[in-house]
């Protein structure tokens, strides 16, 4: 579903990503994890067009990140992003935040979209918040929101980028589990998170970054209870 081929990415003279390679097969959770400033971000803006590559391919889907006949708008539609900062539109209620892109981009009919929210909604456990504005909701709610509106496009894969990380600890857990009922339906995801019981219990493979390079990366029983490189072990003991 995703194939990265020695992605290297610079802004100016500072090169953020050296060379990622990596594989992610349909319906895979990779989780990837790594310090603070390792390109984890800049990773994930590379795969679905936020930024340019600059050098390596990046195929996701079938798409051709780096052909310059792409067409942005469908790369946009099949790769679905959830951010910290959750950027649902604040003078929007929450219905109208999750029908927006459909109507919008995908060009689709108000009727459908309406219905599709809806189901969205109760997805992940909002039925009773459609009519109410972000701001009336807690953190964990808005974050569950934000993953509506992304499955609203119908993406085929999912990127989240330290989804849980700006919440107060009460609310990480509904977030999560959204997510893990998403990972147990079969949705290709591309997960940055520090939860490491998240990355455990849910990942089939953990990717761990460093300095913009991939130190290690395996099963996550196996980078977890065995990391081989001592730069894993270093980061591990800090965050376990
Ligand atoms: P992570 O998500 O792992 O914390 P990032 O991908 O956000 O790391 O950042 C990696 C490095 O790239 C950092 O040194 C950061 O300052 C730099 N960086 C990120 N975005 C930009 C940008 N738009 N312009 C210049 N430098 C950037
Ligand atoms: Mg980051």
């Amino acid at each position: 579903m995703i194939s990265v081929k020695n992605l290297h990415k610079s802004y100016g003279k500072l090169e953020v990503l050296k060379g990622i390679s990596c594989e992610v097969q349909a319906s895979q959770v990779v989780c990837v994890i790594g310090p603070s400033g390792s390109g984890k971000s800049t990773f994930l803006r590379c795969l679905n067009l936020l930024e340019s590559i600059t050098s390596g391919t990046v195929v996701i889907n079938g798409h051709d990140l780096s052909d310059p006949k792409l067409d942005t708008v469908v790369v946009r539609k099949d790769v679905g992003m959830v951010f910290q900062q959750f950027n649902l539109f604040p003078h929007m209620k929450v219905l109208d935040n999750i029908m927006i892109a459909p109507i919008k981009v995908a060009k689709k009919s108000k009727a459908v979209t309406r219905e599709r929210a809806l189901e969205l909604l109760a997805k992940v456990g909002l039925s009773d918040k459609a009519g109410v504005y972000p701001r009336a909701l807690s953190g964990g709610q808005q974050q569950r929101v934000a993953i509506a509106r992304a499955l609203a496009m119908e993406p085929t894969v999912m990127l989240f980028d330290e989804p849980t990380s700006a919440l107060d600890p009460e609310t990480v857990g509904e977030v999560l589990l959204v997510m893990k009922q998403l990972a147990q339906e079969g949705m290709t995801m591309v997960v940055v998170s520090h939860e490491m019981g998240f990355a455990r219990e849910v990942a089939d493979h953990v990717i761990f970054m460093d300095q913009g390079v991939i130190v290690e990366e395996g099963e996550p029983a196996e980078i977890f209870e065995h990391p081989r490189e001592v730069r894993t072990r270093a980061f591990l003991s800090r965050v376990s």
